[in-house]
Parts: C-alpha cells; sequence; structure tokens
C-alpha cells in the first residue's frame, strides 16, 4: 500500500477544512481528503448568513444574494420581521467552497477528492498512520504528525480514535429547489408551529434563479422524516398560504448536522477539531458556514505556528478563542432551541407575533445565537421582571407558611 507523509491531514473539505487549509503556511504539507467527488457538490446546506459577517471575512460579492424582506409564518399568522439593520444572505456554496479551496491552490496542499477517511492510529512516534479509500475502493495510508477533523457531524477521525460518539440528537434537513418562476427575488420566509414539529421551515431565492423550500427537524424529538413534513405541508396549499410560485421540476437535497450542547474541548493531543465535528452551527436555527469559516482560518494560522516551533500555545489559544466566543452563547442557544421543540402552536402564535413587533437587534441576537449582556437586557427584561415578581410571590407565600407554621396560623 502506497504511504504518503505530509505535516498535517485534514479530513473533510467543507468550509471549516478548506479554511484550515487556506491560512496554512504556504510550504507547509497538508493533504485534505475529502470524500465527495467534487467541492461544494452534492449541495447539503441552505446557505443562510448575514451581509455585515461575509463582509468582514472577505466573501466576494458574486457569491451571496442579499434578502430585502424575511417574512415568519405560523398557522393563520404572517408577519414581516424588521431587521433593521442587519441584512440576510443567501450564499452561493458551491461557488463559495469553490473559492475557498482556491485559497490554498498555490500552497503545499494535495487535494485528494472522492477519498474517504476510514481509520488512524498513532505509532512509537507520535505520528498519525491513516487509511483512505479512494473512489476506486483502493486503500492508501497518511502519515502525519497533526489531524485536524474537519469531517461535519460524522466527526470521522475522533470516532475512529474512540474520543468521540456520534451525536444522540441531530438535525436533519431537506430542501425542494424550483425555478424562481414568479417568487420575488429578494424575499425569503420561514415558518413555525404544528406543521414542522421539532423544527422549523423556510424558502428563499438563489442566485441561480432558483427557489428553495425547506424543512429541518430534530431527531429523535420527532419520528417524521424531513422528507414527509415537507410533502405534507405542500398539501396544505403552500402557494396559497405564503404567495408562492412552486411549479415546475424541482431537484432534491438533504443534509445533517448535530444538535447537543456545545462543549468547548478542541484539542485531543494533535487531533484537533473544527467546524460541524466540533458542533460550531448555531443551536437556535443551525447557521454554521460564517462561524466555520472564521475559526477555520484561525486554527490554520494556530497549526502553522505549532508546526514550526513544536510550541503548543498557538493551539491553545484558538481552544481558548473558540470557547469565549461560542460557550456561553451557545449554551443560551441551546436553551432556546431546547425551549422551542416543546413549544405548542399557542407559544408559537404568541412568538411570531411579538417577531414582528421587537427590536431589530434582539431578532438577529437570537437568530445568530449571539446574547452579550445588554441585547439580553433590551430582549428579556419584561420577561425577567415576570419571572421575578413571580419569584418574589412565591418567597412571600413561603415565608407566609412558615411564619403561619410556626405560630401554629394557617395558611392564606
Ligand atoms: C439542512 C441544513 C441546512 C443548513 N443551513 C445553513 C444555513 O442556512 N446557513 C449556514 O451558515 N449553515 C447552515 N447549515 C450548517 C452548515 O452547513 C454547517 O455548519 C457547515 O457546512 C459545517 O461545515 P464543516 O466544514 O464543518 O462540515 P461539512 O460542511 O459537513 O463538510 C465536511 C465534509 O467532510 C466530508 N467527510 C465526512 N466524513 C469524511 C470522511 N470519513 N472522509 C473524507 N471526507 C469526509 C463530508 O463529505 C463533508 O462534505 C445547514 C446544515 C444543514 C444540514
Amino acid at each position: 500500500m502506497k504511504t504518503e507523509e505530509c505535516e498535517i491531514l485534514i479530513v473533510g473539505g467543507g468550509p471549516a477544512g478548506l479554511s484550515v487549509a487556506s491560512t496554512l503556511p504556504d510550504d507547509m504539507p497538508c493533504i485534505v481528503v475529502h470524500q465527495d467527488r467534487e467541492i461544494g457538490l452534492p449541495v447539503r446546506t441552505s446557505g443562510g448568513s448575514w451581509l455585515d459577517d461575509v463582509q468582514r471575512l472577505g466573501i466576494p460579492e458574486d457569491m451571496y444574494l442579499p434578502i430585502r424582506q424575511s417574512d415568519a409564518y405560523t398557522g393563520g399568522i404572517g408577519v414581516t420581521i424588521n431587521l433593521g439593520p442587519h441584512v440576510p444572505v443567501i450564499l452561493h456554496t458551491e461557488r463559495l467552497y469553490k473559492w475557498l479551496a482556491g485559497l490554498s491552490d498555490h500552497k503545499a496542499r494535495q487535494l485528494w477528492l472522492g477519498c474517504k477517511f476510514t481509520g488512524t492510529r498513532q505509532e512509537g512516534d507520535g505520528r498519525y498512520r491513516s487509511t483512505i479509500r479512494d473512489r476506486d475502493g483502493r486503500l492508501r495510508e497518511v502519515r502525519s504528525r497533526y489531524i485536524v477533523d474537519a469531517s461535519g457531524w460524522h466527526s470521522a477521525v475522533l470516532t475512529s480514535l474512540g474520543l468521540a460518539r456520534k451525536p444522540e440528537r441531530l438535525a436533519l434537513g431537506i430542501e425542494y429547489e424550483y425555478p424562481l418562476g414568479r417568487n420575488r427575488p429578494d424575499r425569503a420566509l420561514i415558518f413555525v408551529g404544528d406543521e414542522v414539529p421539532s423544527g422549523y421551515g423556510w424558502g428563499f431565492p438563489t442566485l441561480d434563479g432558483t427557489f428553495r423550500l425547506g424543512v429541518g427537524i430534530i431527531s429523535p424529538d420527532t419520528d417524521a422524516s424531513p422528507r414527509q413534513v415537507l410533502d405534507a405541508l405542500l398539501e396544505t396549499g403552500l402557494e396559497q398560504r405564503f404567495g408562492l410560485d412552486l411549479s415546475g421540476e424541482y431537484t432534491t437535497h438533504g443534509g445533517i448536522l448535530p444538535s447537543v450542547p456545545f462543549e468547548g474541548r478542541m484539542l485531543f493531543g494533535n487531533v484537533i477539531r473544527v467546524g460541524d465535528s466540533a458542533n460550531f452551527a448555531t443551536p437556535t436555527v443551525g447557521e454554521g458556514i460564517r462561524v466555520c469559516i472564521e475559526f477555520g482560518r484561525q486554527l490554520g494560522e494556530a497549526l502553522g505556528r505549532t508546526a514550526r516551533t513544536g510550541r503548543r500555545w498557538p493551539l491553545r489559544r484558538y481552544e481558548w478563542r473558540v470557547r469565549r466566543r461560542l460557550q456561553i452563547d451557545y449554551a443560551l442557544g441551546f436553551v432556546v432551541n431546547r425551549r422551542g421543540a416543546t413549544f405548542t402552536q399557542a407559544h408559537w402564535n404568541r412568538t411570531v407575533e411579538r417577531l414582528g413587533r421587537i427590536d431589530p437587534d434582539a431578532v438577529a441576537a437570537i437568530l445568530k445565537s449571539e446574547f452579550p449582556p445588554g441585547k439580553i437586557l433590551r430582549m428579556g427584561w419584561h420577561t425577567a421582571l415576570a419571572h421575578s415578581r413571580a419569584r418574589l410571590r412565591r418567597l412571600r407565600q413561603r415565608l407566609a407558611r412558615q411564619g403561619a407554621a410556626s405560630s401554629g396560623r394557617p395558611d392564606r
């Protein structure tokens, strides 16, 4: 069997793995193995993001479509969400991922497409010997000092080493992609409630002149498959209810991402995780691409320094930065995720009605799973106040009962 030596093996050629490769030193030998035959295809994601983030990340303008109107629906209620200065965009993910791959074309990086990582073991000298199966079923070996697990929800490397388990809770998504037809080229919608149990649905135009309609549900919170949910929805006269044009042939794509609490550990010796294998997608709506690119780039820089000098602090700083940015926000976001999974239609009615009224910063904060204290205060002071009043009332009642018991008086 042929054995290839390199410094860094990256498993997974999604936005996380490709971003790591893009910031490694030009001369650092690196191999990216990717089980799909082409970067960015098949499509397994929707590509919703935010204008300020994609601009900050330097993503070229011809890779995203700005959305000017966002509507939310539940039951018979529909509202337009005021997002103020926060402009959602729809990324052209195939184009974006190919662009990300191109950023390391000039480097000492090989890209093995149609090649699946199947396992690894650490040898006496500390290096990893990994087995890769190519598209013709031939086995190849790669010896590397570091491995980056960027294999998405599969966590292929950590799982093969027994360091992680497949997530117990998964978000399963499916989309039907139609010709744009009479749909507006700048309007997106989300829908929630009993028709999309334990999840939500969406519809949006794309840069390709198509319209994607999709749902994401959480397994095992519901037994239904996403396809069943989407097909059932289509039978409810979605076109009339949401003002959509769903005529013409459609293509189907689907994907999976973890829906479990975020854990802050990124380093497992010389195996480092990034992206969905580290649960980077937001717990509120499952948006991960911008987070994967940002931290993927940081990991590439850190790993380059560590590989050069043998010092571990750059890698530790990468882990620390991920924790600092995501740990608290994602814990709060996960509370929203779990709470949403138990919502009744009445809860959704109230929530969607409020979405049409509340502060744009607060809506964006929930959608982005970003909860800095100022925004929490603005979002939650009514609720917090109501909770405090209820707590005070309960405390008063308890004290009254205790007082009554000690003085022999009955409870009031
Ligand atoms: C239905 C759905 C809708 C989504 N919508 C959005 C959205 O609107 N906006 C947004 O920002 N995010 C969205 N996300 C999340 C986003 O797609 C992920 O957060 C992001 O793709 C994670 O990037 P990644 O590089 O970590 O993993 P991935 O994109 O999953 O890439 C990992 C790659 O590794 C490959 N791989 C896996 N195992 C192996 C192996 N053993 N050997 C070799 N290669 C392997 C896989 O083929 C895969 O292509 C959505 C996800 C889903 C499922």
